[in-house]
């Protein structure tokens, strides 16, 4: 099955050409699964783990069947966050790079409603939305997506997690009922059935292991160190392993703060990212990240989900993660899309239980290293 490539298929010459200028030839499993059944019109279920490449497997065939003349919403995308809905937003519009007149509109909270409003009005036929301001413009009349033809949710799990679930519904509710709907979950809670089940009677089902080939190379470390001595470990590991671009994560906003301002003294070239800044703020931040501005992203759990920047080294977890599912969202920010990377959590004593419920959970086996 590895052996497919995007031209089997059966995809226009536009998609093919941005897809080689974006240096994919092969579909991941979940690609060679969904593109065909959505092309096929086909409800879907979707479960598959991060980094598998959801993004293209949803976003191709909404390219693939837009009606370019239509001045209609057509597509619908709901995310958790406001940085995946501008990832998922800009890599449509790459995926789109050849086919003219695409406009993609990202509807999100903490930008100006005016903005998005005038935005809105110059007809996008695809709209990639977190679900309270896509209520709240739907609401306000601004935005029109009673004529949808595919509804995409992202990430179901987390918008359940985010408290967006009721939202969700009143979205689904509000789309035509014959439209076509698409749910990606990396697990799939109760909450999630209930509206498959609701909504989604007759769909396809997919459930993608994590698969070898499309896991990701995640080196993990684990390394004792007294609190204080946490920043000074992660410094001794970027210099000693030429780390060029990593992420510390951090559990609070003023831990956060702290490490950036020591690994700023250390002469680190540092961002940071966190849930209080404002949105410009956050999107200048991740920008910079992503054009390699920085050495070191320092961010509470804001960034671990969902955002994919290339040639990330290494994760460090400077605080272990409160929840389970965070250190695997944490750790999935390096090694992405085939590459490896390295992951490092910095355990004091009082960390070890908690590190070993992660153990527990996650099933990962870090390694453990010293530091001379
Ligand atoms: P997910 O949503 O499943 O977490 P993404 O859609 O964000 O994963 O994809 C992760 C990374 O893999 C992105 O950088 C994306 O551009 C890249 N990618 C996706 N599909 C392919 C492919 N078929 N070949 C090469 N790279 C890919
Ligand atoms: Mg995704």
């Amino acid at each position: 099955m590895s052996e497919l490539s995007f031209r089997d298929l059966d995809l226009s010459d536009e998609i093919l050409k941005a897809l080689d200028k974006m240096g994919a030839t092969r579909p991941t499993t979940v690609q060679q699964l969904a593109i065909p059944l959505l092309m096929k019109d086909e409800c879907l279920i979707a479960k598959a783990p991060t980094g598998t490449g959801k993004t293209f497997a949803f976003s191709i065939p909404i390219l693939e069947y837009l009606d370019l003349s239509s001045k209609d919403i057509q597509a619908l995308i709901l995310c958790p966050t406001r940085e995946l809905a501008l990832q998922i937003a800009s890599e449509m519009k790459k995926l789109a790079r050849y086919i003219n007149g695409f406009n993609v509109v990202a509807v999100i909270g903490g930008q100006s409603i005016k903005l998005q409003a005038e935005r809105i009005a110059k007809h996008p036929q695809v709209v990639v939305a977190t679900p309270g301001r896509l209520l709240d413009l739907y609401e306000k009349r601004i935005i029109d997506i009673r004529r949808i033809y595919t509804l995409v949710l992202d990430e179901a799990d987390e918008m359940l997690r985010m408290g967006f679930i009721k939202s969700v519904q009143d979205i689904i509710k509000i789309t035509p009922k014959d439209k076509q709907m698409a749910l990606f979950s990396a697990t799939m809670p109760r909450e999630i059935l209930n509206i498959t089940w609701s909504f989604m009677q007759g769909a396809k089902e997919i459930d993608v292991m994590p698969k070898e080939e499309d896991r990701p190379k995640i080196d993990e470390y684990m390394l004792e160190v007294a609190q204080k001595d946490k920043a000074s470990a992660i410094v001794k590991l970027m210099r000693s392993n030429g780390f060029g671009k990593a992420i510390v994560f951090c559990n609070t906003k003023s831990t956060t703060s702290e490490i950036f301002e020591k690994l700023k003294l250390e002469g680190f070239k540092c961002g940071c990212l966190q849930g209080d800044m404002g949105q410009g703020a956050r999107n200048r931040m991740m920008d910079s990240f992503h054009k390699g501005k920085f050495d070191m992203l320092v961010a509470t759990d804001v960034v671990a989900r969902g955002i994919d920047v290339d040639d990330v080294d290494a994760v460090f977890n400077y605080d272990i993660p409160k929840d389970n599912e965070f250190y695997l969202h944490r750790i999935g920010r390096t090694a992405r899309a085939g590459k490896t990377g390295k992951a490092y959590s910095l355990v004091s004593y009082l960390d070890r239980p908690r590190m070993e419920e992660i153990i527990g959970y996650t099933g990962a086996n870090p390694t453990t290293i010293e530091l001379e």
